[in-house]
């Protein structure tokens, strides 16, 4: 078959945490509607998830599929159900976990050997990968799940080291070499920006491997952030398609509701309470699938929540150990004073089928990239609530880029569990993001921008040609090497 009418075919590797595998999921379902072999590479612990995200456009006739790699847990001395980051609840589970993810790299070999594929996609946290694509002869995508300014912000720092040159932890610095005056302080830097950590080094490998790689792919849109994407791409070097927001590749309910895991509650009934809210008027609360609160802090969002008078949908981490309604933090009474007015999900939730419904007006988020840009793919205006990873980027992004969040006021980078917030704090920041005049300018810039999302996903649209271009070179390298055989 010639390369021109060659199926392309496309090996997708996440990194083994919900926020990696959700968008990479997407796009591999992005890549099979735009005629690609999709192939994703999944543990026998997430195949099922796998399996039924992709199963609606299987069933359509597209070309997708998983295949699986087995961790090797036992041999890094972690117990057999610690297969995903998270499930890591201590820092040198996280060391053993890295080392398991690690010990993949002859797995992926054999598989490559025997799928051939045209290109390999895989995380940023799998920094290997970039050298057993080599060895197999075809490009190595990577893929970091955040935004460009999240993306180029953290370069700018890694390599200027401004947090450097300031006297103490909270003293702000501009980010050098970086459009639009963005400030910063130490306390929001992750750890390994702080202090050289173990990941400090593994991080830079990483960033290296991107420099070696054939470029990367990004879940955003250009007219998002075309001041950070050219900066990423002539500033900083590198070779970047931009082909978001993925999200909007679930086009129906059904596709939203059986996004990720397994929802705690059915999308009918879900629904059901949405659609007796009036548009906009429900805040949806919920911190992705990593970030973790203790019990007074859930128990000062709870009485904030009560205390702002407004509706809410609320997604709190399940307690297996804890009986429902018997929590420590749940206040005497809370649910029955709450009834009609509140829902509290404890588990799951299918964020992008809820965020898209008309009557959320706002939506607290602790910044992951996904749930920021879904947020904005939605048009819904944020509370920002950063905690960990690149979040306190993200923030600055939504609340002085694009203005279209109010930040709750934490200041400190902790590794998943949150900074802490009084309930005046939550109670002021809900009111500010869901009425008056301030919200409704919010809301109105958060429209607009969620229309920018969609026409630059249709085709036709930036996305849609970024993605077209990469497809296109892809052949064009699949040529070269069918020339070199
Ligand atoms: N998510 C969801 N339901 C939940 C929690 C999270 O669907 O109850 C999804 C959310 O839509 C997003 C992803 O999980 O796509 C979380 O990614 P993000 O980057 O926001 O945060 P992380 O989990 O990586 O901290």
């Amino acid at each position: 078959m010639g390369s021109e009418s060659h199926q392309l075919h496309i090996l997708f590797f996440p990194f083994l945490a919900p926020g990696h595998m959700i968008p990479m999921i997407d796009m591999a379902k992005l890549f099979a509607i735009r005629g690609c072999k999709s192939t994703l590479v999944a543990t026998p612990h997430d195949e099922p998830t796998f399996l039924k995200s992709i199963a609606r456009p299987k069933d359509s006739g597209f070309d997708i599929d998983v295949v699986t790699v087995m961790l090797p847990l036992k041999e890094v001395g972690l117990p057999e159900d610690c297969d995903n980051l998270n499930k890591v609840t201590a820092p040198e589970m996280r060391k053993q976990f890295m080392r398991a993810v690690m010990m993949l790299d002859q797995q992926l070999e054999q598989l490559m050997e025997k799928l051939a594929p045209d290109c390999l996609i895989s995380d940023i946290f799998l920094p290997w990968t970039t050298e057993i694509a080599a060895k197999c002869g075809i490009p190595r995508l990577v893929f970091h799940g955040t935004s460009a300014f999240s993306l180029a912000g953290m370069e700018c720092v890694r390599l200027y080291e401004p947090q450097k040159k300031v006297s103490c932890e909270s003293e702000p610095f501009v980010v050098p070499n970086f459009p639009g005056e963005i400030t910063m302080s130490r306390m929001q830097l992750p750890d390994f920006f702080r202090e050289e950590t173990e990941f400090t080094k593994f991080y830079n490998e990483a960033k290296e491997s991107e420099k070696r790689s054939f470029g990367v792919v990004l879940n955003s849109f250009y007219e998002l952030e075309p001041a950070y994407a050219d900066h990423y791409r002539t500033f900083l070097g590198r070779r970047s398609w931009f082909v978001g927001p993925l999200s909007l590749c679930n086009k129906e309910n059904e596709d939203q509701a059986h996004r990720g895991n397994q929802a705690s509650i059915d999308q009918h009934e879900c629904l059901k309470w949405l659609n007796s809210k009036q548009p906009n008027s429900v805040i949806y609360i919920c911190f992705g699938s990593m970030a973790n609160f203790n019990a007074a802090q859930l128990h000062e969002i709870a009485v904030g929540l009560e205390a702002s008078g407004q509706q809410f949908i609320w997604v709190v981490k399940k307690d297996p150990n804890v009986e429902e309604g018997k929590e420590e933090w749940l206040p005497d009474g809370y649910e029955s004073r709450i009834q009609n007015k509140g829902l509290i999900i404890r588990g799951w939730a299918s964020q992008v089928l809820i965020l898209n419904h008309e009557a959320i007006g706002g939506f607290v988020t602790h910044c992951g990239w996904n749930s920021t840009l879904e947020a904005v793919t939605a048009g819904v205006p944020m509370v920002t609530w950063p905690v960990a990873a690149e979040q306190f980027f993200n923030e600055k992004f939504v609340t002085r880029v694009l203005k279209i969040g109010v930040d709750i006021g934490v200041k400190q980078w902790v590794r998943l569990i949150g900074d802490s917030v009084k309930s005046e704090r939550v109670e002021e920041a809900v009111k500010r993001v869901l009425v008056g005049d301030e919200a409704e300018e919010m809301r109105r810039r958060a429209k607009a921008l969620a229309e920018m999302a969609r026409g630059a996903a249709e085709e036709g649209g930036s996305s849609w040609s970024d993605l077209g271009a990469l497809l296109q070179e892809l052949r064009l390298q699949r040529l070269a090497h069918d020339k070199k055989i």
